[in-house]
């Protein structure tokens, strides 16, 4: 006889995000009463890792993070903050290099930087064998290339948030892709061709998270943080 051994993880949830100051003990137990056994906080940038590591400290168990530079912030890649980042991954409770990757939607940085930040945390998620937590917008062709250039050397990657299509997700799955999905699918708006491109990930390759705060599922009826999401 197998016996399952299941957890219910919210992969991705920004719990230093501001809106959270207040009350993230009240989050993280409405959380738990509502099953989600363990959540992985994001980081997007050196504070924020830092903060998500603070907070797996005194959630242990419950509470895991991620270390990373979000593209948004990719015009601050030094050396520097590189080796800050290989320390803070060298903490037991941080699972995966990240949020990383390529956002051409809102190119707060430009695209060389974000190119240069995004191979750099590769590399050192290939250094240290980690998996990454992965974001891509309005980016496709060049995130699949420069994945593909060391799909390889690297471990477990996952694309967050994903918003794709059907050809996406079949590019993803050949590189051996876990797929995010979050409260997206819920919007009635634009949340349709995602509803019918789920249904072509393989069902051993899709995560769940939030996104929190932002993607609350619209069909909550509860008023959204009116914010950009990560
Ligand atoms: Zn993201």
């Amino acid at each position: 006889m197998i016996t399952e051994m299941r957890k219910y993880i919210d992969i991705g949830v920004n719990l230093t995000a501001s809106s959270f100051k207040k009350d993230i003990p009240q989050v993280i137990e409405r959380a738990q009463i509502a099953g989600v056994e363990q959540l992985v906080v994001t980081g997007t940038n050196i504070l924020h890792s830092e903060q998500a590591i603070q907070l797996s400290e005194q959630y242990e168990s419950i509470c895991y993070a991620t270390a990373g530079l979000h593209p948004h912030h990719a015009s601050d890649f030094s050396q520097s903050l590189a080796s800050e980042l290989r320390e803070m991954l060298g903490h037991r409770s941080v699972v995966a290099v990240g949020e990383c990757g390529l956002d051409f939607n809102r190119n707060f940085s430009t695209r060389q930087e974000q190119i240069r930040a995004f191979e750099a945390q590769l590399e050192i998620a290939i250094d240290l064998q980690k998996p990454v937590f992965l974001h891509q917008r309005d980016a496709h062709e060049d995130f699949i290339a420069i994945i593909k250039s060391c799909r390889s050397e690297l471990g477990h990657l996952v694309a967050h948030c994903f918003t794709g299509n059907i050809e996406e997700i079949n590019d993803l799955v050949i590189l051996d892709m876990y797929i995010g999905v979050t409260g997206w699918i819920c919007d009635e708006r634009r949340g349709i061709s995602l509803q019918q491109a789920v249904k072509h990930i393989p069902v051993d390759r899709i995560m769940l998270e939030t996104d929190a705060p932002y993607l609350l599922p619209r069909n909550l009826g509860i008023k959204p943080v009116k914010k950009n999401r990560n």
